[in-house]
C-alpha cells in the first residue's frame, strides 16, 4: 500500500476512548483512509491490544494513557502527539461512561459527578487544549461522541443524560469559537448500539432499575428497546465510523456546529 494515496493520507486523527467498541472501530476506519493515528485511552494493556488489531494498516500509529478528567495530563498527551507524529489534523472526542442506572431521586452523588468529570470535563480538556493546537494551525476538524441521551432524556439515567445534552451545548460553542480559525465542530448521537459493552451494560441495569419504563427481564428489556426504534433493530458499531469520517472530510465543508443522530429514526 506504501505511496498510495487515500483520502486522509498525511493526516494525524487524535482518537480517544480509543481502546473502546466504537473508538477502535472509528481508528481502524480512519486508518484504512490512510490517517495517521494517536489512540489516547486509560488503559495501556487495552491500548496495545487495540493497536495489535490495527496491524496491517501502513500508517503511523502511537498509543497514549491518559486519564481526560486531569486537563495537565491531556495538554502533556496532546503535546506528545504533537512533537510524535508532527500535528494533530482530526480529533475524535470520544471516550465516555455511562453512569449507574436510578431514577433521580435515588441517584449515587459520587456516580453522578464521575460521568459529568469524564464526559463533561474531559471532553472539554481534549477540546480545549486539541483545539489550542489546531488554532496555531488554522485547520481542524472535530467530531464530539454525543448520544441520543442528549437529545431526549433517558429515564434513570440523570448523569449520563446531564452530560450528552451537555456535550450538545460544548459542540455548538466550540463550533462557533473555532470557526473564524478554519475549524469545525459537529457531533453524532448514537443511539442503540450493539452488540457491545454498554447495549449489554444498559439492558441489565435498566432492567434492575425496576421503572415503569422497562421491564425487570434484561431480554424484555432488550426488546422493549428494540421496539422503540422505527427500523426495529438496534444499531452495529460499525454504523458509526462512515459518518465519523464523513464529518472529517471535505464531503462536510459547509456544516459546523451540527449534531447527527445515529438513531435508526429515532
Ligand atoms: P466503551 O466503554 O467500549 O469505550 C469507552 C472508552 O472510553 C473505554 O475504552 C474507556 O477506557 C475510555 N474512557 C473512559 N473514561 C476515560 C477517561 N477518564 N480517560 C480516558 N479514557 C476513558 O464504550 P463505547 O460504546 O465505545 O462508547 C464510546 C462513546 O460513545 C462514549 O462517549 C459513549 O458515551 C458514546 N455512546 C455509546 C453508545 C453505545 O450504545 N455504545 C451510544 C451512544 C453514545
Amino acid at each position: 500500500m506504501s505511496g498510495v494515496h487515500l483520502p486522509f493520507s498525511g493526516k494525524v486523527a487524535l482518537v480517544t476512548g480509543a481502546a473502546g467498541n466504537i473508538g477502535l472501530a472509528t481508528a481502524k476506519r480512519l486508518a484504512t483512509m490512510g490517517a495517521d493515528l494517536a489512540l489516547l485511552d486509560l488503559d495501556q494493556a487495552k491500548l496495545e491490544q487495540a493497536r495489535a488489531g490495527l496491524d496491517g494498516h501502513d500508517v503511523r500509529i502511537t498509543i497514549h494513557t491518559c486519564d481526560v478528567t486531569d486537563s495537565a495530563q491531556v495538554k502533556q498527551c496532546v503535546d506528545t502527539v504533537v512533537s510524535e507524529l508532527g500535528q494533530i489534523d482530526f480529533l475524535f472526542n470520544n471516550a465516555g461512561y455511562q453512569g449507574a442506572f436510578a431514577p433521580v431521586q435515588d441517584y449515587p452523588d459520587a456516580d453522578f459527578a464521575r460521568v459529568l468529570q469524564i464526559n463533561v470535563c474531559g471532553a472539554f480538556h481534549v477540546l480545549k487544549h486539541v483545539g489550542g493546537h489546531m488554532v496555531t494551525r488554522g485547520f481542524g476538524r472535530i467530531v464530539n461522541t454525543a448520544s441520543m441521551a442528549g437529545v431526549q432524556g433517558p429515564p434513570n439515567m440523570a448523569a449520563y443524560g446531564a452530560s450528552k445534552f451537555a456535550m450538545v451545548g460544548l459542540t455548538e460553542v466550540a463550533a462557533k469559537d473555532l470557526a473564524p480559525y478554519n475549524i469545525r465542530v459537529n457531533a453524532i448521537s448514537p443511539a442503540f448500539m450493539g452488540p457491545g459493552f454498554m447495549w449489554d451494560r444498559q439492558v441489565e441495569l435498566q432492567a434492575k432499575a425496576g421503572s415503569q419504563y422497562f421491564s425487570t427481564n434484561p431480554e424484555e428489556v432488550a426488546r422493549q428497546m428494540i421496539g422503540s426504534i422505527p427500523m426495529r433493530r438496534y444499531g452495529n458499531i460499525d454504523e458509526i465510523p462512515g459518518v465519523v469520517a464523513f464529518l472529517l472530510s471535505d464531503d462536510s465543508s459547509y456544516m459546523t456546529g451540527v449534531n447527527l443522530p445515529i438513531s435508526g429514526g429515532i
